[in-house]
């Protein structure tokens, strides 16, 4: 088959160089010339495990190609995927303008005696299916199916999760268009994970539920861990005892700085909303925004109380500043939240971060020294605080550590180290959900 995916971002480009590994000819479409070029050249725009190879290998057989031309890609290809941005708008609903825009630009394109399958992979709310399909349909001379088909990988592991999904799930009435998607997706379901057929708006509805419901089960064990540094429980424990009950299960109970990343607010600000729209009141949706905008100040919060409210040309250190560890990307990333109050605080801020931190220079330029190594951050600081749990702040020297710093105070936003140890190493130690060791 011949794919277009238009939106070469960090969906698009794993979906599009994904479909192309399995030797279907994949066009991605972008209408950021300087992306294009990069990728063209064969270099990659954003940084994700894995990714590499399989980019060089489609490329280099010549099934994976790249364009600012969307005529061109739509013209050959037998399926259309929209893998483009739905940011909040100002009022939180997705801004469906990017979607709907490229729709009808795609309707002037397909020609009669054509028939082409439409799939928006973009996260978008409930009623979109049907709203690309009119766009398309105003100006559009051949025949079209628009089917939705949302997309639940994670950064991070994106590669490994769009070659191998839980499930995909696939929103269509049409029958063509279902088998046409059934035929893209077996070859990532041999192992037996399924394909879920359903119609559009219950496609649409899942990945908001999907997204809605991991975020509020993370707002949960923030909450917990809050209240268990008020009473001297250690949320670590409690996290133990509470998912090794089948019911509830091990994944995705971690208590930190909030959660953030392009998804998980603006998802659950966009069902809040849609809610909001068909006169539903979500109040637990609309804790889950509140508890969470407050964590992402924790880390802060905490080390200006530990300064008695005097931040004011203390040195800090910023371990980690992607969203999560093994991306690049810095969107509604906790360390943002973090940095801004401890620059508004006057303290000054060293940071260092595996890949992460030509995308938060574009933020912060030089009110934040950016360092080569994570040691390098450390040198005569008054205090580290850790922001995301890449693997290499693991299992530092501490000893070194210890002799960098000019005291030997860290803030932990992701709970990496043991407090026992922490407690023999001679730090004052301070953790979510967790006893400080002084
Ligand atoms: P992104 O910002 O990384 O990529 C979007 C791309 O679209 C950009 O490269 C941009 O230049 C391009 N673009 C914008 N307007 C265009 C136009 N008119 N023509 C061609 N290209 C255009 O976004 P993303 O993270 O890949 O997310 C895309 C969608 O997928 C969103 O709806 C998001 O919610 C959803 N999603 C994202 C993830 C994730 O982990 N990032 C996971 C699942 C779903």
């Amino acid at each position: 088959m011949k794919i277009a995916v238009v939106g070469t971002g960090y969906v698009g480009l794993v979906s599009g160089t994904c479909f192309a590994e399995t030797g279907h000819h994949v066009i991605c479409v972008d209408n950021d010339s300087s992306k294009v070029e990069k990728l063209k050249g064969g270099e990659l725009t954003i940084y994700e495990p894995g990714l590499d190879t399989v980019f060089l290998r489609n490329t280099k057989e010549e099934r994976l190609s790249f364009t600012t031309n969307l005529e061109e890609a739509v013209k050959v290809s037998d399926v259309i995927f929209l893998a483009l941005p739905t940011p909040p708008g100002e009022d939180g609903s997705a801004d469906l303008s990017y979607v709907l825009g490229v729709a009808e630009q795609i309707g002037h394109i397909i020609d009669k005696d054509e028939y082409k399958v439409l799939v928006d992979k973009s996260t978008v709310p409930v009623g979109t299916a049907e709203k690309v399909h009119a766009v398309v349909a105003k100006n559009c001379k051949g025949a079209f199916d628009v089917v939705s088909n949302p997309e639940f990988l994670r950064e991070g592991v994106a590669v490994d999760d769009f070659l191998r999904p839980d499930r995909v799930v696939i929103g269509t009435s049409s029958e063509r268009a279902k088998e046409t998607m059934q035929r893209l997706y077996e070859p990532f379901v041999r192992q037996g994970n399924p394909i879920y057929f359903m119609d559009e708006r219950s496609a649409e509805m899942t990945k908001y539920a999907a997204n809605s419901y991991l975020a509020t089960r993370i707002t949960f064990m923030n909450e917990i861990a809050n209240l268990c540094e008020k009473v001297g429980a250690n949320v670590d424990n409690v996290r133990i005892g509470m998912g090794s009950d089948g019911r509830i299960g091990k994944r995705f109970l971690f208590s930190g700085v909030g959660y953030g990343g392009s998804c998980f607010p603006k998802d659950v600000q966009a069902l809040f909303k849609t809610a909001k729209e068909h006169d539903y009141d979500f109040k637990l949706l609309d804790s889950v925004m509140g508890v969470n905008g407050a964590q992402k100040f924790k880390l802060a919060e905490k080390m200006n109380a530990y300064f008695d409210g005097n931040l004011k040309g203390k040195k800090i250190a910023i371990w980690g500043l992607a969203f999560k560890p093994n991306t690049d990307d810095i969107r509604e990333a906790p360390a943002i939240y973090t940095i801004r109050e401890l620059l508004k605080a006057g303290a000054e801020v060293y940071a260092y971060d595996p890949e992460a931190m030509e995308n938060m220079k574009e933020i912060f330029g030089d009110q934040v020294t950016f360092v080569e190594h994570r040691y390098d951050a450390l040198k005569g600081v008054d205090a580290l605080g850790i922001v995301t749990e890449w693997n290499l702040f693991r299992t530092p020297d501490f000893n070194y550590m210890g002799e960098l710093m000019k005291d030997k105070v860290i803030f932990d936003g992701r709970n990496l180290y043991n407090t026992k140890d922490m407690k023999e190493l001679g730090f004052y130690y301070n953790s979510i959900g967790r006893t400080t060791i002084y």
